[in-house]
């Protein structure tokens, strides 16, 4: 099994650190791999100028299984008060997670920020999960990647929401398909442009031009700026099946069969983009739908192409 610290690396000079969170669920290893080619490039430049790098595994045991969770999905439980899960396999490793980062914390010389890397079942370009958090929104408004307001706060118990709550700044990024040998690669340019934009090592020393020309190949004619209005829940015994083919962040029109499951074909409710098609047995949401917006909510109304209220509450329960 891999250790918790996957890595770290601390300059001389006092700074912000940057704490990278892998494989929070244990089937996005890529996270880790991206962290890892991460790490070999710091070696090379002689490691960092300021503050602190480290790198965690979020779920050792569900990783160690290539699994994504072994009780409770890992990135739902963190609203629950840490006793009420003490027992499942996941309150264990959540306990043990919030232990090391007390210690990056305590041992930090300026603000502690983290970046949570995910992968998803369906093929598809690399985007930001852009929460509450005010560090984490400037930072994806400086990526160049998509970014999906709208996600995070609909999804209840996650890192990033008590990471939220403890007033860590923090952003989640989906790297790209669990298997799509492109997902470290873009994990690790992500990584080095959040390095340097954050002052801990030198653009020049870890090639970020190279990083966000290759990211804007890939993302230059995706929306940069996205709001979710839909979510397809899936209940257990709902044999739901997504139609193959598609990609994360795929145009879809309304009417559009996307998936069947017991009842039959399950349909697009409004014209907009895919997110997260569900091409794994494990999971509660069938897919998302997200269309343009033009601005943070907090600037006023939103302006999407079509405002969904089909829009349920996602992951209350834990089954
Ligand atoms: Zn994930």
């Amino acid at each position: 099994m891999r250790d918790r610290v996957l890595f770290s690396f601390r300059g001389e000079e006092a700074g912000p650190t940057l704490v990278i969170v892998t494989a929070m669920h244990g089937n996005e290893p890529a996270g880790v791999e991206g962290a890892l080619r991460l790490a070999r490039r710091l070696e090379s430049a002689g490691g960092v100028v300021g503050g602190e790098v480290v790198a965690l595994v979020g779920h050792r045991a569900a990783l160690a299984q290539g699994r994504r969770f072994l009780d409770r999905d890992l990135n739902r439980i963190w609203r629950y008060p840490p006793g009420q899960v003490a027992t499942l396999q996941e309150g264990r490793e959540r306990r043990d997670l919030t232990r090391t980062l007390a210690g990056i914390l305590r041992r930090a010389r300026g603000p502690v920020r983290v970046f949570d890397i995910h992968t998803t079942s369906g093929l598809g370009p690399p985007y930001t999960v852009v929460g509450d958090s005010d560090w984490g929104r400037i930072t994806a408004d400086r990526l160049p990647v998509p970014r999906v307001l709208g996600l995070a706060r609909r999804i209840s118990g996650t890192l990033s929401g008590w990471l939220d709550r403890q007033g860590i700044g923090n952003l989640v990024l989906e790297a790209g398909a669990h298997t799509d040998p492109a997902s470290p690669r873009r994990t690790e340019e992500i990584l080095r442009l959040t390095l340097s934009l954050m002052g801990i090592v030198g653009s020049k020393e870890i090639e970020v031009p190279e990083a966000e020309e290759a990211l804007l190949r890939r993302c230059r004619h995706l929306p940069p700026l996205l709001e979710l209005v839909h979510r397809h829940p899936v209940r257990p015994g709902d044999r739901f099946e997504m139609q193959p083919g598609y990609e994360n962040l795929a145009p879809i029109r309304e009417g559009e069969v996307l998936a069947h499951d017991r009842r039959g074909p399950v349909r697009s409710p409004l014209t907009g983009w895919i997110l997260m098609p569900l091409y794994q047995l494990q999971g509660e949401d069938g897919f998302f739908v997200v269309v343009p917006a033009r601005r943070y909510p907090e600037d006023g109304p939103l302006e999407p192409a079509r405002r969904g209220d089909a829009f349920q509450s996602a992951g209350d329960g834990i089954a």
